[in-house]
């Protein structure tokens, strides 16, 4: 199951809106869940949620 996460790319200049249709992979880390987009720009964001 996937959150509805809203954030936006942190590629300089980009501030493209990331959802569900960006969204690449989940990791599970002992600092939280991180959530990680590929934006059409070709730059990947990473989220961290708790
Ligand atoms: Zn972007």
């Amino acid at each position: 199951m996937i959150e509805a996460l809203r954030c936006t790319c942190e590629a300089t200049g980009c501030d493209r809106e990331l959802g569900e249709s960006q969204f690449m992979l989940t990791m599970e880390t002992s600092a939280g869940t991180r959530h990680a987009y590929e934006c059409e720009c070709g730059a990947v964001t990473v989220t961290v949620t708790r």
